[in-house]
Parts: structure tokens; sequence; C-alpha cells
């Protein structure tokens, strides 16, 4: 696991961000009060399982959270390379300052490549007007930067791959293709929302390795989206675990890994096989599901799944984030006395 020195200033700064969807049965607090720092040169991972917000928490940073959802609440403070800051939660979607931060400071890989890419324009040609559009270069280097990257990223024959349209790669190809046009522009931060997730453990070693690569040469600040623990243990400097819509643990890696404090993080690493385990012995699963977005419980929104969950006083608040041996952690087994703040 790196360790990088935290640095003061943290590039992104989220506070009580709440994003929530208006449907016709109600409204789902996908996000519900998250505050978070990403700094640059760090890899801050968020975990958890599907349907937890984090995808939404990252498409909120770039305002690209598609209707009937929108930002309701909260501040997303994005620190400019000139040191200015501005608050991409209220910023006019649509305008130039949203499309250039977007385009050049915040670069997004999505689960699904042909989000990012155009369907008619050969895959060289996309990232070579990237590059571009964003560095002082001539076509010839543009070519250049663009045919390393998409070799790189672990496409063979990456001078003829340069020349194809999208639908002629294979699914993985795709992907990597994107991810090659993501990191083209220098990103000052990087969203990768599950990027490897479909790809194969060599493929995946190669791109989270040009990542970390390019984090540190370019001082990058990178939030990686993932339920992939193996993940999160080998790219990570902080983590930030996730359920229904909040941040219900975070800390630096190895505080999360060797001491976490919240029964969810703990039951999610005790999920994991680990070295020297028996074949036959069972792993534990997290009993329950999560409960429907609709029907959120009172209180703690994990008490239905949770072995220590104490009536009376789970039920009755939502517990806040609070320091707790080396981490912080949302719970009342470490907080009671939070109930009579
Ligand atoms: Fe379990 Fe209560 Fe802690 Fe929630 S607050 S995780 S129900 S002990």
């Amino acid at each position: 696991m790196p360790q990088t020195p935290m640095p003061t200033d943290p590039l992104i700064q989220i506070r009580d961000l709440q994003t929530h969807f208006f449907t016709d049965d109600g409204v789902v607090k996908a996000v519900d009060g998250v505050d978070l720092d990403i700094h640059a040169n760090r890899t801050l991972c968020i975990l958890g399982e599907s349907g937890c917000g984090k995808s939404i928490m990252a498409r909120s940073i770039l305002r690209i959270v598609d209707a009937p959802g929108r930002i309701v609440e909260g501040s997303i403070l994005y620190r400019n390379a000139h040191g200015g800051s501005v608050d991409l939660a209220t910023a006019r979607p649509g305008s130039r300052q949203l499309r250039e931060i977007r385009g050049q400071d915040i670069a997004m890989i999505f689960q699904e490549p042909m989000s990012s890419l155009g369907p008619i324009q050969k895959i060289g040609r996309q990232i070579t007007e990237t590059i571009m559009l964003h560095r002082k270069v001539t076509k010839a280097e543009a070519r250049e930067i663009a045919i390393d990257l998409l070799d790189r990223v672990g496409i063979p024959r990456p001078a003829e791959r340069f020349e194809a349209y999208p639908f002629e790669l294979s699914g993985g190809m795709r992907q990597r293709a994107m991810i090659a046009m993501a990191l083209s522009c220098q990103p000052r931060l990087l969203i990768a929302d599950e990027p490897t997730t479909a790809l194969d453990v060599t493929t995946q070693a190669q791109i989270l390795d040009l990542i970390a690569e390019l984090k540190e040469e370019l001082q990058m600040g990178v939030m990686l989206i993932t339920h992939d623990l193996g993940v999160v243990a080998e790219v990570a400097e902080e983590v930030a675990v996730m359920y229904m819509g909040k941040v219900v643990e975070r800390g630096d890696v190895f505080s999360i890994f060797e001491a976490p404090q919240h029964p969810y993080t703990r039951a999610l690493l005790a999920s994991v096989p680990r070295m020297g385990q028996g074949r036959r012995d069972r792993l534990p699963a997290i009993r329950g599901m999560v409960p429907h977005p609709l029907a959120r419980p009172a209180g703690c929104a994990f008490r239905a799944r949770c072995d220590h969950a104490m009536p009376g006083i789970c039920d009755a608040r939502q517990p806040a984030l609070k320091p707790v041996g080396r981490t912080e952690a949302a719970c009342f087994l470490h907080h009671k006395e939070a109930l009579h703040d």
C-alpha cells in the first residue's frame, strides 16, 4: 500500500452534499450529507455495495447527474491551478467555466466506455483532438503521445488500433481506449468509477499502475470508486466507506484495514477470502439486504443488518461521523454519548 505525505489544501472539498432524485413514488436521497476531501497526489477510494450512492456522488462533482436527480444542498469547492476556488455544486450547468473544468481539470472514467467515446470517429483522432485541445503540441507529437498511451493501457499493436473505430474494438479494448483518452488531457483530478471491473487481472494491474504513475508525475488527485477490496489495498491512501448515501467510515487505508470501527466496514472486510484460510471455511456474508431507497429506516440505516444494533438508540437518531480509534465512524457503539448532544 503506497503512502504519500498529505498536502494541506484539498483539491476538492465536499461539504454536506445532498443529491436527491424526485420520482413519482417519492424522494430518493442518493447522496445524503457527504463530507469528503480529495488531495493532489493522493488516491481516495470510495467503497460500498451497489446503490450506496458512490457513483451519484462522483457524477455530482462533475454536475452530470441525470434528471430527476439534482443537488439540493451542500458545496463542492474545487481549488483551481491558480489557487482560486469554484463551487461546482452551484456553478451554472452548461456554463463555460464548468465545461472547461470538466474537459481539462477533471476527467472521469466510466464503467461504460461508449459514454465517453464517439461512435463514428476513429479512436486515434478522438485522443489526439483531446491532447491538442489541452496541450501545446503539434499533430505529429499528439499522435505519438496517443499511441504511447494506447500502448501503456495495454492495447496490442497500438499504431494499428489508433486507426480503428470504437465498434471495431472489443469491449475491454474500448474500455482501455477510453482510459487512455481520459488520461491524455493530464487532468488535475481523475474520477474513476469501477474502471477496471470488466478487465482481466493483468490489464487491471497495468491500468492501476499507469494511474498511480500519472498520479505521481502530474500530482494528480484520484477518486476511485470500487467494491473491490483488493483494488483498495493496492492503490488507496485514503478510504471512505459509503452506505445508503452516507459516509459511515473514513480514514487512511492502513487504519481502515487494520482497525475498522464501523460494523459495516468490519463486515465488508470479513467477507473477503484471506491467504491461509481453509477451503472449507465459509466466508461470513453480510446478512440481509440494503433497504429499498424509498423505505429508509429511521435512525442508523444499517441497523437491520447490524449484529450490534441497540434498540432505543440506533433507531432513534442517525449517528454522525466522529473520530474513533484511528478512523472516523458513524456508529453509536462508539458514540452513545452523542445521543445526549
Ligand atoms: Fe449498528 Fe447501531 Fe452502529 Fe448502526 S449505529 S452500525 S445499528 S451499532
